[in-house]
This record gives C-alpha cells, sequence and structure tokens, in this order.
C-alpha cells in the first residue's frame, strides 16, 4: 500500500537547504507534491523552479519581485500564482491543504511563517535554527498547542533524534539520559592562531572544510556561533539544560551527534556530510527513504578524531552558554547581534574577531524581558539590532 502523498512547502527554497530538499522531493514523485516554493528576490531562479516543479504558489520576499516573476511565468504559460511577502509566506505555511513545511529561510525572516506552520498544526521540518532561538518559548508553546510535529534538520539535531528513545507515538524524550554530544567541525579556522583569525577575510570565513552552505551559516561556523545557536535549539527541541549538552569538536564531520546514557552507552548517527540525509530522513519519517547521498564508506574514512572546543579563541560557544543560562530574551537578542555582525563582516565593515565583540557589546547593554509575547521578543531583537548599529558606528573597524 502507498502512503497518502503528502503536500510541501519549501520555505527558502533557492538556497541550499531548499535546492537540496527539491533534490530530495524529485526523487519520490510518488510520496510528495510542491504546494508552494518561496525565495527572496532571486526571480531568475525561482522562475526556473517554478517551470521544472510547478507549484500552486510561488512567494517572493517583495511586491516587485513578486510582480516581475508573475509577469515571466504567466509569458510561459505556468499556472503558478505568486504571492508576495510575509502575508504570502504565511499564507503557503498555514494553508489548508500543505502538510508539510520545510522551513529553510535564513535569520529571523523566517521566524513568522515557521510559527502559523506550528499554528496550523503542520509538520514542520526546521531549518532555520534562528526562528528557534529568537522565540523557543512561543515556538515550543504553539507545537504543543496545536499538535504540530517538529522534525530536526539541522544534521547535528537530526542525528540526536535519531539516538534518543522514542515513544509509541514517535515523540522522543530523555529517559536513561545523561548527556548530548553535540559535534561540530571546527569550521575553516580551526587551526588558525587568534593574531591570523583577526584578518580573515569573507571568503576565507565561507570555505567551509566539509559543507557546502549558504554565507551566514559558513561565517556561523567558522565563529563557533552556529555551534552556540545549535546549543540554544538542541535546549529547545530537547527540553534540556544547556549543562546537559557538551560540544565536541570532531573534524571529519562523519558522526553528526551523540547521545550517552547512564549505562555508559554512547549512541551515535554516522553519514557523509551531505544535508539530503537529515532532510530525506525527515521528508519520510517515520519511513526512511532515498535521499541521493552515497553510502557511508567506513573503511575508506579510517579515522575519527575528536578534541574539546577552544573556547578562547571562539568565545561565540560562551556567549551562547550565557545567554541561554540568562534566558528571557537574551537569546533573540545573541541572534539578532550575531546577524548584524555577520553581515557587516561580510560586507568588510567590521573584522573577523570584531564578531563575537559586538555581540557581547550588544549582550551587555540590551535590556533583559520575559518572551511573554512575539511582540516583546520582536522588540527585543529590533532594539539588539540597533544597538548593533550604534556600536559599529561608533568602533575603530575594518
Ligand atoms: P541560504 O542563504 O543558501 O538560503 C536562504 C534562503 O532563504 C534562500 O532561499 C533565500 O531566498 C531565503 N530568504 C532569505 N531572506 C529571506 C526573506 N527575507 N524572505 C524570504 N526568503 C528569504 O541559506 P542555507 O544555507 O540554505 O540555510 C537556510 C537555513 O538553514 C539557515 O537558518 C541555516 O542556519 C539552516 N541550516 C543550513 C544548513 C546548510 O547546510 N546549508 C545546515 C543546517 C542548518
Ligand atoms: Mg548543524
Amino acid at each position: 500500500m502507498t502512503a497518502a502523498v503528502k503536500r510541501v512547502t519549501v520555505l527558502g527554497s533557492t538556497g541550499s537547504i531548499g535546492v537540496s530538499t527539491l533534490d530530495v522531493v524529485a526523487r519520490h514523485p510518488d510520496r510528495f507534491e510542491l504546494f508552494a516554493l518561496a525565495g527572496n528576490r532571486s526571480v531568475e531562479t525561482l522562475f526556473e523552479q517554478c517551470l521544472a516543479r510547478q507549484p500552486r504558489y510561488a512567494v517572493m520576499a517583495d511586491a516587485d519581485s513578486a510582480e516581475a516573476l508573475s509577469a515571466k511565468l504567466a509569458a510561459a504559460g505556468s499556472e503558478t500564482a505568486v504571492l508576495a511577502g510575509e502575508a504570502g509566506l504565511v499564507e503557503v505555511s498555514a494553508h489548508p491543504e500543505v502538510d508539510t513545511v520545510m522551513a529553510a529561510i535564513v535569520g529571523a525572516a523566517g521566524l513568522e511563517p515557521t510559527l502559523a506552520a506550528a499554528r496550523a498544526g503542520k509538520t514542520v521540518l526546521l531549518a532555520n535554527k534562528e526562528a528557534l532561538v529568537m522565540a523557543g518559548h512561543l515556538f515550543m508553546a504553539a507545537v504543543a498547542e496545536h499538535g504540530a510535529r517538529l522534525l530536526p534538520i539541522d544534521s547535528e539535531h537530526n542525528a540526536i533524534f535519531q539516538c534518543l528513545p522514542a515513544a509509541d507515538d514517535g515523540t522522543v524524550g530523555m529517559a536513561g539520559v545523561s548527556k548530548i554530544l553535540l559535534t561540530a567541525s571546527g569550521g575553516p579556522f580551526r587551526e588558525w592562531s587568534a593574531a591570523q583569525m583577526a584578518a580573515a577575510t569573507p571568503d576565507e570565513a565561507c570555505a567551509h572544510p566539509n559543507w557546502s552552505m549558504g554565507r551566514k551559516i559558513s561565517v556561523d561556523s567558522a565563529t563557533l556561533m552556529n555551534k552556540g545557536l545549535e546549543l540554544v535549539e538542541a535546549c529547545w527541541l530537547f527540553d534540556v539544560g544547556a549543562d546537559a549538552i557538551e560540544v565536541v569538536v570532531h573534524p571529519q564531520s562523519i558522526i553528526h551527534s551523540m547521545v550517552q546514557y547512564v549505562d555508559g552507552s554512547v549512541l551515535a548517527q554516522l553519514g557523509n556530510p551531505d544535508m539530503r540525509t537529515p532532510i530525506a530522513h525527515a521528508l519520510g519519517w517515520p519511513e526512511r527513504i532515498g535521499s541521493g547521498v552515497a553510502e557511508l564508506d567506513i573503511i575508506d574514512i579510517g579515522r575519527l578524531d575528536f578534541e574539546r572546543p577552544d573556547v578562547a579563541r571562539f568565545p561565540c560557544l560562551s556567549l551562547a552558554r550565557q545567554a541561554v543560562q540568562q534566558g528571557g530574551v537574551a537569546m533573540a537578542q545573541l541572534n539578532a547581534a550575531n546577524e548584524v555582525a555577520v553581515a557587516a563582516f561580510l560586507d568588510r565593515r567590521l573584522g573577523f574577531t570584531g564578531i563575537p565583540e559586538l555581540i557581547e557589546n550588544v549582550l551587555e547593554r540590551a535590556e533583559s524581558a520575559e518572551p511573554t509575547s512575539l511582540d516583546v521578543v520582536k522588540q527585543a531583537d529590533l532594539r539588539a539590532r540597533e544597538l548593533a548599529q550604534e556600536l559599529l558606528a561608533d568602533a575603530q573597524v575594518g
């Protein structure tokens, strides 16, 4: 018997995760139907995706891009309808005919549509870690209240999900677990001195040794803020404190994370570093489906190395831990300051080691508050961005 076809919305279809998602979906036309694709302003890429995949809807971030896409699609005889802006993203995320939403927009821009999918009780495949870091409390409450199913796409969290004990309904818990071991590749600067890192360029920071990713997450991997954000993400996803999570540097990126049990057992998930594995795991869940990823040749890999992270050279890791311990809107402020710092670094307005300095300064100055509503979170996010911009304008950087 074949399972019912799942209708899928892909938020961020033109990005790295989005393209990998379309690749996996195309391997299983009997299982998945693309309902909507959404990108930012890359009209040409979304146009080509629409012609090839024929989704019911396409969404662009602004009205001008939407108009341009709409005209091109009409001229090509396509029946895909084009929507614009946050309202369009929310519509295709919460639409009653949609089963599964791949949340793969980068940064805070993904929060509203991802939250809308949770509130509509969808199966949410979460790549957009920033949404959870910003508003974890509200997000997890929406998932519980509306019966949504949250499946992690981040390779580490997907690995942890696979290694945790599961109940009959598929939800995972922490029974018998003593510790989560969150693995990190260490990024391109794992062996660089602090002085070398101070002079690092955007292209050097984006040259990740194992993964091919968007530029923002690539810089996060170089500062280890990606691991910091993932620490926060794991706390929310698995309902544990930061003390239950140890970061382990594993340069080969073959083990994607581990779970340690009270009896001394450690379970790990291994695989080639290709995001189509966690994407296929979550798309097919609870079944296993093909992903197109080559089989792991463990003999060829030969060895797996592990080391402790160096928090002196990579202070972002400690900043994230502090933000979890502080609670309230500190995690939203951490994320906002990081987004501004990374954008400034990519624009060559801030040096690489200026990234953690700027974030630390913002966190010291930002006011604390309880994240009681989305408005409170958005205000804290906005204020942290303003503070970061003010500090950037004052700083002698470049
Ligand atoms: P990317 O930069 O390649 O793609 C980002 C996507 O978001 C693009 O489709 C872009 O058009 C869209 N987008 C950006 N701003 C938007 C806006 N304002 N409105 C609508 N759409 C917008 O990034 P990526 O590497 O695919 O990462 C996406 C998310 O997945 C990030 O949150 C990242 O942390 C997470 N993630 C990525 C990887 C990876 O291997 N690439 C791994 C784990 C987690
Ligand atoms: Mg990851």
